[in-house]
């Protein structure tokens, strides 16, 4: 039986893990399953799935979870110590679906072990792509993308010769808010940006569809993960999120992955790897879908994406400060402190002030330097918020 673990298994990545291991009983053996504030989902599933071990990641649920799970042989820990050392648990596969930068330590961890690492956690890439790459390198571990789009490029290149692609493209639905004009996003919710019109994500990344932080992290997530140069990554608006991306070659041609909305694909792949089995995704029906469309990005309205771009320019440290400044600004626009369009603002300004930090030029940089700036840049985060709170 392959050992398996998840981490973020209580949220939409993770529960569509589950169901797919539910489809397979008795090819799988699972072994630490993690959460957070959702003990009564970690638990029935640490039950159902006969788990080694449940994490909780806060200190104040573990009494609630060792309470759920009294009486069974399932071992309870929490706290990020506790995340890091399940994941350190011999597993053959893990599935890294932890949202934010909290997902990066224990991500590495399982890399140590060599082990196969499922990553839809793209704030891990974002924020240490070289450490992240390099660590998989030294112990023989493989990375496998999660995310639509580059399980969709991953498949794209598969048997071909990386020098004779010229240019990868990844689409973007254009989430909550396509067609607004910059004053009606200005004005944008909390309750409309958390409202996706195609997928059917966790709230955070479904916030981050609507500004296009989402596509931002990805097109710094296919730098890093597949080398490409920052000018070979394009971003296309295609609101039926059918295509996930195209694989463009020197010979002209291009080769789109599509598919049903559905991240079981994705996370199917990943599991399957390197075979292809059946999984319980409903096939694309063309004819009734009809016609599917494409148009570029309005720089204009998505300012995340020219600030990604000087991300990848940038290099060294610029991705976990932009990760870092982005989740800081998230968390504020959910607190109601600022507007919708305001959080491209803190993160500029953030990366403005942080571009000179030591550090910024080199390559596989160390967790501990990267774990500093990281706090760093959500204090300076938080004090951008607070100036404009006292400006506005
Ligand atoms: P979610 O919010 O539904 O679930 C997040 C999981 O992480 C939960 O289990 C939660 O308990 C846990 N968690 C939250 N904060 C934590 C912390 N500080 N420490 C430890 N655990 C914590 O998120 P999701 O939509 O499943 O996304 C998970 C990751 O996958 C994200 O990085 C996201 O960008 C990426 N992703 C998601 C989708 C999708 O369809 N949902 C698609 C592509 C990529
Ligand atoms: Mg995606």
């Amino acid at each position: 039986m392959r050992k398996i673990s998840i981490f973020g298994a209580t949220g939409s990545v993770g529960q569509n893990t589950l169901d797919l291991l539910r489809r397979r009983p008795g090819e799988y053996q699972v072994v630490a399953l993690t959460g957070g504030h959702n003990i009564d989902q970690l638990a029935a599933d640490a039950r159902e799935f006969g788990a080694e071990i449940a994490v909780t990641a806060h200190g104040e649920c573990f009494e609630a979870l060792k309470s759920a799970l009294a009486g069974t042989s399932v071992e309870v820990a929490c706290g990020s110590e506790a995340l890091i050392a399940a994941a350190g648990r011999p597993a053959d596969w893990i599935m890294s679906a932890i949202v934010g930068a909290a997902g990066l330590a224990p991500g590495l961890t399982a890399l140590e072990q060599g082990s196969v690492l499922a990553l839809a956690n793209k704030e891990s890439l974002v924020t240490a792509g070289p450490l992240l790459m390099a660590t998989a390198k030294r112990f023989g571990a493989t990375i496998l993308p999660v995310d639509s789009e580059h399980s969709a490029l991953f498949q794209g290149l598969i048997g071909e010769d990386i020098s004779t692609v010229d240019r990868v493209i990844i689409t973007a639905s254009g989430g909550a808010f396509r067609g607004w004009s910059l004053e009606q996003l200005q004005g944008a919710t909390l309750q409309q940006a958390a409202t996706h019109p195609n997928w059917d994500m966790g709230q955070r990344i479904t916030i981050d569809s609507a500004s296009m932080f989402n596509k931002a992290m990805e097109l710094i997530e296919t730098k890093e993960f597949f080398g490409f140069d920052t000018d070979q990554i394009e971003v296309l608006l295609h609101p039926e999120s059918l295509v996930h991306a195209l694989v463009g070659f020197k010979d002209g041609a291009l080769m789109a992955h599509l598919g049903s909305h559905d991240m079981r694909h994705a996370i199917g792949f990943a599991l399957n790897w390197p075979k292809r089995r059946e999984l319980p995704v409903e096939p694309l029906d063309l004819a009734r879908v009809g016609s599917l469309n494409f148009a570029a990005p309005d720089g204009g309205l998505y300012p995340a994406l020219r600030l990604a771009r000087e991300v990848m320019q940038a290099g060294g440290l610029a991705g976990a400060v932009f990760n870092a400044a982005k989740e800081r600004a998230l968390d504020g626009f959910i607190a109601g402190e600022i507007g919708f369009m305001d959080m491209a603002g803190v993160v500029e300004t953030v990366l403005t002030q942080m571009s000179s930090e030591p550090g910024h030029n080199e390559g596989v940089i160390p967790l501990d330097k990267i774990a500093q700036t990281d706090h760093l840049a959500r204090i300076r985060a938080g004090e951008a918020i607070t100036a404009l709170n006292n400006k506005g």
